[in-house]
């Protein structure tokens, strides 16, 4: 039987209803959520990306602001416009577009960040409260969108065995942190697999939920899954194609058309988890505005 489709775009729609109705709600209070995004050189997929973030903070009534440098821009000089974000109370979320030039320090600039406006939750002490389950941190926003599918899915997590495949800071450690927290929305066993593991695929059948964030082309077989699994692909891979206009085309890090037939439920790509990557971008900068209000310092919300 086909696996039923997770729809990424259709539940960051819903995300953004929510998200429409609280920003009007801090506009009310004098408080307009601000993202600045900052991106260095010329890369073009950097570039469509921060095209895409400043046009969805447009959409949403947020403040946006796009600062574009040249790839010649020392370390002295982007520390210094962070410096100048980190002060302005305009902005309550600030992000380094990844990856600047190699010139670059980036874990310096992450560092330089203040943490309450990290909303890629990259900085060390939001790396800290994702460890220490405390609510007021920002989650990496592709872990965070991985979580929300699931949930908004009403696919189970709590006691739930989920493989993640791939440890990087940006998606598989900080996911499995969050799913594995003692909370409703967490508690389940979750078991990560990298490039050293062994028996990759008897742990993947193991698993009721399959998480592939690997970087490698439709990696995961339907071999690699039991039937009825659920499988979320984070994997944003191209690959050449001849017939395509663009001479190549994008594919996840899961062989979509052999395990669909075997999975429960599956993420397309494109359309399942890049959607919720720049809906929880939007979501963290809407709730670090909430804790910042207008200049102030954070409020508690520890359990949030
Ligand atoms: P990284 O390259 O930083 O990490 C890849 C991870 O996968 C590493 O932990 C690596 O292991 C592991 N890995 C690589 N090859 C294998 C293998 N053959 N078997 C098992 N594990 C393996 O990638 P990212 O986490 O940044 O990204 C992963 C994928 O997700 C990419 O395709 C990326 O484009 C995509 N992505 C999509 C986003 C979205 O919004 N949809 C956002 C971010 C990323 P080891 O640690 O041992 O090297």
């Amino acid at each position: 039987m086909m696996a039923k489709l997770i729809d990424g775009r259709a539940i960051a729609e819903k995300v953004y209803v929510d998200l429409r109705r609280e920003t009007a709600e801090l506009k009310a209070q004098g408080v307009t959520p601000g993202l600045a995004v900052i991106l260095v050189g010329d890369d073009a997929a950097s570039r469509a990306y921060v095209r895409s973030k400043d046009k969805m903070c447009r959409e949403l009534g947020l403040h946006s602001v796009k600062l574009e440098l040249p790839a010649s821009t020392t370390q002295s000089e982007l520390l210094a416009r962070v410096e100048e974000f980190n002060r302005d109370s305009s902005i309550h979320g600030i992000l380094v577009q990844s990856p600047p030039p190699e010139h670059i320090d980036e874990a310096a600039i992450v560092r330089a960040l203040d943490p309450r406006k990290d909303v890629d939750g990259f900085h060390p002490e939001n790396v800290a409260k994702l460890v220490l389950e405390d609510a007021s941190g920002f989650v990496p926003c592709t872990a965070l969108g991985v979580q929300r599918l699931l949930l908004e899915s009403e696919i189970a997590i709590s006691g739930a065995h989920i493989v993640v495949l791939g440890r990087s800071l940006i998606v598989g450690k900080p996911l499995a942190l969050l799913l594995m927290q003692k909370n409703k929305n967490g508690n389940a066993t979750v078991t990560v697999v990298h490039s050293r593991s062994r028996s990759l695929p008897q742990i993947t059948r193991s698993a009721d939920v399959v998480v592939a964030a690997i970087g490698r082309a439709e990696f995961l077989k339907a071999d690699h899954i039991h039937e009825g699994a659920v499988v979320i692909d984070v994997g944003i891979n191209r690959v050449e194609d001849a017939a395509s206009e663009r001479g190549y085309r994008l594919v996840g890090d899961v062989a979509f058309d052999e395990v669909s037939k075997k999975a429960s439920a599956i993420t397309p790509v494109p359309g399942g988890v890049g959607p919720m990557t720049i809906a929880m971008l939007m979501a963290n900068t809407v709730k670090a505005a909430r804790q910042l209000g207008s200049g102030g310092s954070p409020e508690p919300t520890k359990g949030d």
